[in-house]
């Protein structure tokens, strides 16, 4: 559960792709032990505010810290070394590595906690248990179903263990049994010590797992608070609604 020491901490967050704003002002704390669900309409800026924390855009303007250190201008695996992993809302696997392959080499490049003396291989092998695809280890990703491959994407992200995991739309596109599972999945992560911030439209999952909710609209963060106060905030109704 949510310890209330700050974790990662994002100040006045500003980003704009030419003259576009994708995102201004965000002001926002994910407390260590959390999971934060970042919820709003298509376009308002939740995969843009991902790609700034992960390393993959820099920033406009504005700071982002992980335990008072400053991220920004990090690249993406000096971010993942420091403890922050992320899966992609369309899944990014080296086609022609298998999925054993493909975990291993993000447990080699990860990670801030500790390995326990595992090695690279018994993390890939443990990941891929625990999502549940042992038997994909020697397979090439183009093989794969997209709940399969959205797996790999979340094993790799464990294998390289980090204090923060980063999940954007990782239930997009499965079926209700297998987000079951995946929101099961996602409860034992955090259980492990685990901080979460997951992008998400499907309520249910929302509901299930959020801790807390950032509600983000046209780049700006709406409303922040516990799932169902928030989801009942007229402003966060009209944002959906488009008043
Ligand atoms: P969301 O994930 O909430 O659907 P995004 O963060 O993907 O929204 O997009 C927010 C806004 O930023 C949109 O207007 C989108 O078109 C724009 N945007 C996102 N990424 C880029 C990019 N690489 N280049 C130009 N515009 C972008
Ligand atoms: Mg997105």
């Amino acid at each position: 559960a949510a310890t209330g020491r700050p974790l990662l901490t994002c100040r006045a967050v500003a980003k704009s792709f030419g003259g576009i704003r994708a995102l201004q002002g965000v002001d926002l704390q994910v407390e260590e032990g959390e999971i934060l669900a970042l919820v709003g309409p298509n376009g308002s800026g939740k995969s843009t505010l991902i790609n700034m924390i992960s390393g993959h855009f820099p920033l406009s303007s504005g700071s982002i810290e992980l335990q008072g250190a400053s991220i920004d201008g990090l690249a993406p695996h000096e971010v993942a070394r420091r403890g922050i992993a992320r899966t992609y809302q369309i899944p990014r696997l080296f086609n022609h590595l298998t999925v054993l392959e493909n975990v291993r080499l993000c447990a080699f490049f990860g990670g801030a906690s500790d390995a326990q003396g595992e090695s690279p291989d018994e993390l890939a092998r443990r990941w891929l248990a625990f999502t549940g695809l042992e038997a994909k280890a020697d397979v090439l990703p183009p093989a794969l179903n997209l709940h399969e491959r959205k797996f790999v994407e979340l094993a790799r992200a464990l294998a390289a263990r980090p204090r923060l995991l980063l999940l954007d739309e990782v239930l997009c596109g499965l079926t209700p049994t297998e987000v079951d599972h995946a929101i099961a999945m996602i409860r034992k992560i955090r259980a492990g010590g685990t901080t979460i911030v997951f992008v998400e439209h499907l309520m249910r999952a929302v509901v299930a797992l959020a801790d807390r909710i950032a509600v983000l609209d046209q780049g700006t963060l709406l409303a922040l608070g516990l799932p169902r106060e928030t989801m009942q905030d007229p402003r966060v109704v009209g944002a959906y609604l488009g008043t």
